[in-house]
């Protein structure tokens, strides 16, 4: 889920808006003066579903409270990072005890090594791991060791797939040839743009078509192997092993984005969920447990072009930092210890009980999709999308005053109707049947607010 992932700003028609609270309302004027937007990262600013986003001033466990005092209970957890809930206490303990022997050492340290240890442990094929900062970094230093380690320039996307907000990976399926990618930001370079080429997801057709055209100049596929940043776009396996083999039939690597799936969906990501070994897989958010923490990884023989043993140059000033290192480490003992996952499945198989009849009944056409802790309303006719491209623009018209809705009655969704949503471990029965009560209402709601725009 990504605060990154660009979609388009709300025509926000007669939707009622939610009040927005004094505070909020004054430190966004105030924001807006200093930070361009208000915001550090777009997709807070509420653009997609229009009102003044709320200001936190604290959490704990499953509740949000912002700086006018409304509570409310969170199924965006930081987009993803917060898999036990906000501020567990076990895990603010072990970040309050890192943080007193320092905060930065710029040398080696043991959580570094523990943290490493654990997710080539977990994650299916991986030898070797190096942390970065976030799942951006993540993924560029992954294509940039792709690239050295092939000797080849052109890489592989699928629309539909967000993989952080590096320059290569901005890139949309342009209108030529169906695969030849143009800028999907500003200050990207076309050039750039022109190295990377651009795939419909679930479609296996297009995968050969370009192989058999390039295949010998791509160094790398990458692909969200549970895509869940432009909906939850569940994908085929047998796509994905399409992939896997033609990636190794023509000598080019496959990278699984995990930034969002990783340590989340099942305990060795998606790979572990398909039964699909990547060569290299990214991940960020869970293992940094709230702190700035990405992590890339594969087999010793590729991970060692990197600096100091190769010749790919990567580094960070804060990479492997010690009291995020010891975050995320303690995330994953939690998860384990736990069980999370069973748990997880156990609270999403209460919410799909619950969300059947409420869809059943919903004057809206609305279908869940979930995977595990993730989970998402596919807002249109007939079975959800599994591409980017079969999303009906319509969806984000039911959302908002859904989102709206939601809020009144206090539980924090995604403010785009794109992002899913997550349970975390703080979350308890009665907090999802308290969701689909509200959402229940919701679709009422929406649909009575969007009758005439959507007929
Ligand atoms: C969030 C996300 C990223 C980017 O991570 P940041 O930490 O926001 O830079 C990359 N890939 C996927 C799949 C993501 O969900």
């Amino acid at each position: 889920m990504s605060e990154g992932s660009p979609h388009g700003d709300a025509n926000q028609g007669d939707v009622k808006m939610t009040e927005a609270g004094a505070k909020s309302t004054e430190l966004f004027e105030r924001a807006k003066k200093v930070i361009p937007g208000g915001v550090n990262s777009p997709v807070r600013a509420f653009r997609a579903v229009g009102g003044v986003p709320f200001f936190i001033k604290e959490a704990k466990g499953a509740y949000l409270t912002d700086e006018d005092g409304n509570r409310y209970v969170d199924f965006v957890n930081s987009w993803g990072p917060l898999i036990l809930g906000h501020a567990n206490d076990e895990l603010i303990g072990v970040i309050q005890n890192a943080v007193t022997k320092g905060t930065s050492y710029g040398a080696p340290c043991r959580a570094e090594v523990e943290l490493a240890e654990k997710i080539v442990e977990w994650y299916p094929g991986l030898e070797q791991v190096r942390c970065v900062s976030s799942g951006t970094e993540a993924v560029m230093s992954a294509i940039r060791l792709a690239r050295g380690a092939t000797g080849r320039d052109l890489i592989v996307k699928f629309s539909g797939c967000y993989h952080g907000h590096a320059d290569h990976l901005l890139v949309a399926a342009g209108s030529g040839l169906v695969t030849f990618g143009e800028p999907s930001s500003a200050g990207v370079p076309a050039p750039f743009a022109s190295l990377t080429r651009v795939l419909p997801l679930d479609d296996e057709a297009k995968v050969e078509e370009l192989f058999a055209r390039e295949g010998s100049e791509i160094a790398a596929v990458i692909l969200e192997p549970m895509p869940a940043n432009n909906g939850l776009l569940l994908q085929r396996q047998a796509f994905l092993q399409k992939l896997r083999d033609l990636t190794k039939a023509h000598g080019a690597l496959l990278i699984f984005d995990e930034v969002i799936s990783g340590f989340r969906i099942a305990k060795g990501g998606a790979a572990e969920r398909f039964g699909i070994t990547p060569d290299l897989a990214t991940f960020g958010k869970v293992i940094g447990g709230g702190m700035p923490v990405g992590a890339f990884g594969g087999r010793r023989e590729l991970m060692k072009n990197l600096a100091p043993e190769g010749k790919v140059y990567q580094a960070g000033t804060l990479s492997g930092n010690p009291v995020a290192m010891a975050a995320g480490l303690e995330t994953l003992r939690i998860l384990e210890r736990e069980n999370a996952w069973a748990r997880f499945e156990e609270l999403g198989t209460r919410f799909e009980g619950l969300m059947g009849p409420v869809m059943e009944r919903a004057p809206i056409p609305v279908e869940m999709v979930r995977v595990g802790s993730a989970f998402w309303l596919s807002l249109q006719e007939g079975e959800p999308p599994r591409t980017a491209e079969c999303i009906d623009p319509r969806a984000a018209e039911y959302y908002r005053p859904i989102f709206h809705q939601l809020r009144k009655k206090g539980y924090s969704i995604a403010p785009s109707a794109y992002e899913v949503g997550f349970l975390s471990l703080a979350h308890t029965p009665e907090h999802i049947d308290g969701l689909a009560a509200a959402l229940d209402e919701a679709f009422q709601i929406a649909a009575a607010e969007t009758q005439g725009a959507n007929g």
